[in-house]
């Protein structure tokens, strides 16, 4: 009862804080980071020998703006570190639980959250759900995970506000339509690109759903236009995505009305650093005290929004980015070392080849780029020589390797990524 009590304090209070001050907003950025340097160079290896090497102690780090000072970090840095080294020393082993992160870039890593940091992301992510529209007792259909569970119950405390059925990211479209259909969800949480497959597969067969959920939550992908436009259709409600990563957790979801995404900022502090010519998101999560990261460099690309200078139209003061454009290795490279911007093949595609369904880029090498086509139907004509010749015009020179499938699976992780670039470390 007490922990019920206090779940819902705290959430009122996150509420609360998407309508302070810049001024206050700053403040407890600045008072949670100071504790969360402090705790990590007093008991987390990694974080200790860092700041050594830099010659930083946690006193040169006393808000926001000293933040410039600590160099970024990235998973590179950390992914082959024993885990002794990034786990603070302060929890017992047995009260943390591992996080790993999706297979998708590449390299396995693993570390811990604690229990405090736990709780902040469900709170994190029931605030946002709350604000997008979920209502008391609604019911939500996650389809992502590896499990399919039709009855699990949320935890007491979530119990208040959905019901909820989960099915895992392999769970095939003949399978979800009648779950969908019987459960009636008012809030559907998925990959954009589960959506997008299930819409494709509805249309093929000319079935319509019998019921409009209150919106579509996406997370861990990015959304492209094409995608969203036929996934709202497709439902009859608006889809919102939320930026969230492994590693820093909810970071930022949809303004409801003015464009861009409000960041989780009693959580994140968020900034943009050019790195090789690209805007990337660069985060410090600031209630994971297990394994703290501190100036983390996600690799995602991501244009910065004006800083907020007065209330936003939806009601809220928190700062914006506008939206994410892709991980780094979600831009393909041209032979003579140019970036390559997903939307340009993504244009191609849809514009000029209509009987393609899916399609996946791959690049393996500075010159090569394997591409993975599969048709609306049987036996549709594409014009491979054509293709591969519009491919080297807007790649700037890359050779394409066109083949076609019955299907494209997803990323271990069930997520898919529809272009990718795997030709050595980006810079
Ligand atoms: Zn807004």
């Amino acid at each position: 009862m007490l922990n019920k009590v206090t779940k819902a304090f705290t959430l009122w209070n996150k509420f609360r804080f998407l309508k302070r001050s810049r001024l206050e907003i700053e403040a407890l950025q600045s008072r949670k980071l100071r504790t969360l340097v402090a705790h990590a160079y007093a008991t987390v290896p990694y974080w200790r020998d860092f700041f050594d090497k830099h010659h930083l102690k946690p006193a040169d780090i006393l808000s926001v703006k000293d933040m410039h000072k600590i160099p970024l970090t990235s998973k590179k840095d950390l992914v082959g570190l024993d885990r002794n080294q990034i786990t603070s020393t302060h929890f017992d082993p047995k009260a943390l639980t591992p996080i790993k992160t999706s297979g998708s870039t590449g390299e396995p890593f693993v570390f811990f959250a604690d229990p405090g940091y736990l709780r902040i992301v469900s709170l994190d992510t029931l605030r946002s759900k709350i604000r997008h529209g979920l209502r008391p007792r609604n019911r939500m259909l996650r389809i992502g995970g590896d499990q399919t569970d039709l009855k699990r119950p949320a935890n007491p405390f979530e119990q208040m506000f959905f019901h909820t059925a989960l099915l895992s990211s392999f769970t095939a479209p003949e399978e979800i339509l009648p779950v969908y259909e019987r459960f009636k969800p008012h809030v559907v949480w998925s990959f954009i690109s589960i959506l997008y497959s299930f819409s494709l597969w509805l249309e093929t067969r000319r079935i319509r759903l019998s019921w409009k959920p209150r919106f579509l939550l996406c997370s861990a992908e990015m959304v492209h236009d094409f995608m969203r436009r036929k996934v709202e259709d497709t439902f009859g409600a608006k889809i919102v995505d939320r930026y969230s990563t492994t590693e820093l957790g909810v970071v930022a979801d949809e303004c409801q009305t003015h464009g861009g995404y409000h960041l989780y900022e009693d959580s994140i502090i968020a900034e943009i650093v050019e790195i090789g010519g690209l805007p990337h998101f660069v985060g410090t999560n600031l209630d994971n005290y297990a394994t703290p990261f501190i100036r983390y460099n996600t690799r995602d690309v991501c244009q910065p929004w004006p800083e907020m200078t007065s209330v936003c139209g939806c009601g809220l003061t928190t700062n914006k980015i506008q939206t994410i454009c892709g991980r780094d290795n979600d831009f393909l490279k041209s032979p003579d070392g140019q970036i390559i911007a997903p939307t340009r093949l993504i244009y191609l595609m849809r514009e000029s080849y209509h009987v393609v369904r899916k399609f996946r880029f791959v690049q393996n090498s500075p010159e090569t780029v394997r591409v993975t086509l599969t048709m609306k139907s049987k036996g549709a004509p594409v014009d491979f020589a054509d293709l591969a010749e519009n491919i080297r015009r807007v790649t700037g020179g890359l050779a394409a390797d066109i083949h076609l499938a019955d299907d494209i699976a997803p990323d271990p992780s069930g997520k898919m990524r529809i272009i990718h670039y795997s030709a050595g470390e980006p810079e």
